[in-house]
């Protein structure tokens, strides 16, 4: 099998970047993509010196021009693409009583966090199906579980989620009949800028779920939310 090719969005710092890593070494082509061209080069800069097959794209995820030029990219230069692994997100209520944000802040959280989350699906799916395989992993989280609803903090970031969680379960439906599995991945909580440096799992832990759906074999579960390698109910 030709060694398969990988795009992984918001992948400047944090979990993105480890995904890259993890990918990278598992003999995968990795595209790397970030919204700032300087930090995404310098991610991908560190990763070559590791020996890892890394690529630098400019991509900012609510940008349908950059997703198009991403595509075409791809197209070109590989005319095929394996993976995307659904990493970029913006958690802007993160301490934030849902009384103290107003609508836009909804509204900018859709906008990365779902709108771009589906516009990059959609625009590989072709790709994807050209060839009968696809692996789509989305970053979603346990605080889309209805069972923490309730700290008080979170709603633009909770509606996200739970959203992530949905567009899984009916975008994978509308590919299965393309070897296309599309899953949502719950890193844990994970010592990044946006989880903070009290979270108990490292980015190599936060990681290892994405990465293994990311390549799951064929025939494999497609819709669910997984942790730890376990299917979660949200
Ligand atoms: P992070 O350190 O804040 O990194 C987020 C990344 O997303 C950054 O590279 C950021 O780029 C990028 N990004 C934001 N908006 C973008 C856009 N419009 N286009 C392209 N890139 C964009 O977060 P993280 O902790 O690594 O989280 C990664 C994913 O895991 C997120 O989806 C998050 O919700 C999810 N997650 C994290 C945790 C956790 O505990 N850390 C738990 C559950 C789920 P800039 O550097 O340019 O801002």
């Amino acid at each position: 099998m030709e060694k398969p090719i990988a795009v992984v969005t918001g992948a400047n710092r944090g979990i993105g970047m480890e995904i890259c890593r993890q990918l990278a070494h598992k003999d995968v082509t990795v595209i790397l993509t970030a919204r700032d061209e300087v930090k995404g080069e310098a991610a991908t800069s560190i990763l070559a010196k590791e020996n890892c097959d890394v690529q630098f794209y400019q991509l900012d995820i609510t940008c349908a021009d950059q997703i198009q030029k991403l595509i075409d990219y791809v197209q070109s230069k590989f005319q095929r693409l394996d993976i995307l692994v659904n990493n970029a997100g913006v958690y802007l209520d993160q301490e934030l009583s849902p009384l103290s944000i107003n609508a836009d802040t909804i509204r900018q959280s859709i906008e990365t966090d779902v709108c771009g989350t589906f516009s990059m699906s959609k625009a590989v799916i072709p790709l994807m199906k050209k060839n009968n395989y696809g692996r789509i992993v989305n970053l979603s989280s346990t605080l889309s579980f209805s069972v923490n609803m309730n700290d008080g903090v979170g709603l633009s970031y909770k509606i996200c989620k739970a959203a992530i969680n949905v567009m899984t379960a009916v975008l994978s439906d509308a590919v299965k009949d393309y070897n296309i599995l599309i899953n949502a991945a719950a890193p844990g909580w994970v010592r990044t800028d946006m989880g903070g440096e009290q979270a108990p799992f490292s980015l190599k832990e936060g990681a290892e779920t994405p990465v293994w759906l990311a390549t799951l074999p064929d025939n494999s579960p497609s819709g669910g939310l997984f942790f730890n390698r376990e299917r979660l109910l949200w």
